[in-house]
């Protein structure tokens, strides 16, 4: 049975040209590229190639471009970085775990004071609710550009200027962004921006900050000149190299993925709430990602529903995460309002390059059976 994947949020498979670019290097490059020789030389340029690659997908300099092992250690660079020196961090409560728990230590180590703003009911941030909780010591400003659950894509622009006028830092964590939407940093109000190569077709573990020219970072760690001696360390340029194929695999065609993505994710949305009552789908009232579904489907827990279209061949992921046995509802799903029993009854559909007009129709045919299947056995079972 084919399967069909629709859990591009997670992760993506890698495209085919970012293999074919990996693996020819990984047994004939080998050169450290902090090397005077031709291999390092070699080296130097390939990693010189992939952050130009990697820049030009958000519109930045190279030299803008740090790279890291990925989403979470570049939000944790942002954070820690631009806050260690103190003051107030403004964030929201939907962020992902690598910004909310990296400000969440900083407060606990009493280094900064921290206010966590709350969305509305699709998951925005209102930029008033920022505009109100700024204070004269606040230093960094972190909202994601758009949610990895929901979807939501947030009024980052007017959230961005608001800092502007104060002078005070801005961060965006936009790993679920790059690569679904067109982003231009020069015509955002945004200081730093964090990027992950796995969610748009590149490896896993390596990502990026890009850090606006003239905003000073303080390095995390010590022991090197390599990305400004920022994040110093021998580069992972195989990984390097990868990033910046995807990148540029995704930068050609992008607007035409978008909509092709978002027909596939409206076509499936109609046709579940036309067959099936009791669906919402969270966040539908904001602007989203073209890719993500979150939908809520009274009486049917999402592990099962996981668990019963992975027998049918689809991939897909739930609202609840298993923390210590336990099925923890996900902190963005409470954040928007949904009670325990709602956030455990949601599952996220993802789509992503991958799929196609087949893999639609298999998900049109599929979904609304298996919903019928498991309230019929949730009836059963009373
Ligand atoms: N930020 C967001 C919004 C994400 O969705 C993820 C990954 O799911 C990350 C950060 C972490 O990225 P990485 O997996 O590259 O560490």
């Amino acid at each position: 049975m084919t399967r069909v994947y629709l859990d591009h949020n997670a992760t993506t498979p890698v495209y085919p040209e970012v293999g074919d670019a990996v693996s020819s290097l990984l047994t004939t490059k080998f050169g450290n590229p902090s090397s005077a020789h031709a291999e390092g030389r070699e080296a130097r340029v390939m990693v010189d190639d992939a952050r130009r690659q990697t820049a030009a997908l958000i519109g930045a300099r190279p030299s803008e471009i740090i790279f890291t092992s990925g989403g979470t250690e570049a939000d944790n660079l942002a954070i820690m970085a631009a806050a260690g020196s103190g003051g107030h961090i403004i964030t929201s409560s939907i962020e992902h775990h690598a910004v909310l728990d990296a400000a969440r230590y900083l407060e606990e180590a009493g280094r900064v004071e921290l206010t966590v703003i709350p969305v509305d009911e699709d998951g925005l941030v209102g930029p008033a609710d920022v505009h109100a909780a700024m204070r004269s010591n606040t230093s960094l400003v972190s909202i994601m550009y758009a949610n990895n659950e929901i979807g939501t894509i947030e009024p980052v622009e007017e959230i961005g200027a608001l800092c502007r006028e104060r002078d005070v830092l801005f961060h965006t964590d936009a790993v679920q962004a790059v690569g679904k939407i067109p982003l231009d940093v020069h015509a955002l109000p945004v200081d730093l921006l964090t990027l992950s190569a796995h969610k748009f077709g590149g490896p896993k573990g390596i990502g990026a900050l890009y850090v606006r020219r003239g905003v000073r970072l303080q390095a995390r760690q010590h022991g090197g000149s390599q990305e400004r001696s920022i994040r110093p360390g021998t580069e992972n340029v195989l990984g390097a190299v990868g990033m910046g194929a995807a990148a540029e695999r995704t930068n050609n065609g992008l607007v035409a993925e978008a909509a092709r993505v978002t027909s596939l994710r409206d076509r499936l949305e109609k046709a579940l709430l036309d067959a099936v009552d009791g669906v919402k789908v969270n966040g539908g009232g904001a602007i989203r990602v073209p890719n993500t579904s979150s939908l809520t489907v009274e009486g049917v827990e999402g592990p099962a529903l996981l668990l019963s279209l992975d027998l049918e061949g689809i991939s897909c992921s739930s609202g609840s995460a298993c923390t210590t046995g336990a099925q923890a509802p996900s902190h963005v799903l409470t954040a928007i309002g949904l009670d325990s029993e709602a956030a455990h009854c949601t599952v996220r559909l993802a789509w992503g390059w991958t799929n196609d007009e087949t893999d639609l129709t298999r998900v049109i045919d599929t979904l609304p059976r298996v919903v019928r299947e498991l309230r019929e056995l949730a009836v059963f079972e009373r």
